[in-house]
C-alpha cells in the first residue's frame, strides 16, 4: 500500500466537479478503484501510470498530454513525451481514463469499471469536465441506425457549453 498524503501540484488543486463534493474522497477512491482493478486483470498500474491517474483525477478538467509531461518533469519522472503517453494509452485502453477528441486532451473516467458510453460537458471557459452516461443505442439515434440496419459500437457525446461557475460568473 503506498501513501500519498503530499500533493506536488503547481497549481491549488480546488475541485472543479460541477457539483460540491468531498474532492479529497473523490481522488483516493478513484486510486484505490484502478488499483483494485489493476490486481483482478492482472495489470500494473506502476508508478507513472498511477502519477498520471492522480493528475487527472485532481483536476475534474482536460488536461493536454503536455500539461501532463511537464507535471511529471517536475515530478522527477523525467521529460520524454513517450512516458506521458504510454501511460496515457494505458489508461485509456483500460478504461480509467477518456480522450476528449474536441480538446486533445485527457480526463480521468468517472465511473471506471463499468462498460459505459461516455457523455462529457465540456465548458469552454474553463475546460471543466463532467461526464454523464449516455445510452446511444436506446435513444433516437439507435433507432435511426436499427433502422439501417447499422450497428453502433461505440460512441462518445461531447457537449460544449458553460459550467455553473463561469455560468454565475457571466
Ligand atoms: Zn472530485
Ligand atoms: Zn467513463
Ligand atoms: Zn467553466
Amino acid at each position: 500500500m503506498t501513501s500519498e498524503t503530499h500533493s506536488t501540484s503547481a497549481q491549488d488543486a480546488t475541485p472543479i466537479g460541477f457539483q460540491e463534493h468531498d474532492h479529497q474522497a473523490c481522488v483516493e477512491t478513484a486510486l484505490a478503484t484502478a488499483e483494485v482493478r489493476c490486481n483482478e486483470a492482472g495489470l500494473r498500474l506502476t508508478p507513472v501510470r498511477r502519477k498520471v491517474l492522480e493528475m487527472l483525477v485532481q483536476e475534474h478538467r482536460a488536461l493536454g498530454a503536455y500539461a501532463i509531461l511537464d507535471r511529471l518533469r517536475d515530478e522527477g519522472f523525467g521529460s520524454q513525451p513517450p512516458v506521458a503517453y504510454r501511460a496515457l494509452d494505458f489508461l485509456v485502453q483500460h478504461g480509467f481514463a477518456h480522450k476528449i477528441e474536441r480538446l486533445n486532451a485527457f480526463v480521468a473516467c468517472a465511473h471506471p469499471g463499468a462498460m459505459h458510453s461516455p457523455a462529457f460537458m465540456i465548458c469552454r471557459n474553463c475546460d471543466a469536465v463532467a461526464e454523464a452516461q449516455s445510452a446511444p443505442v436506446k435513444g433516437m439515434l439507435g433507432a435511426a441506425a436499427r433502422a439501417a440496419g447499422f450497428e453502433i459500437e461505440r460512441m462518445v457525446v461531447e457537449a460544449e457549453g458553460l459550467c455553473p461557475d463561469c455560468t454565475e460568473k457571466a
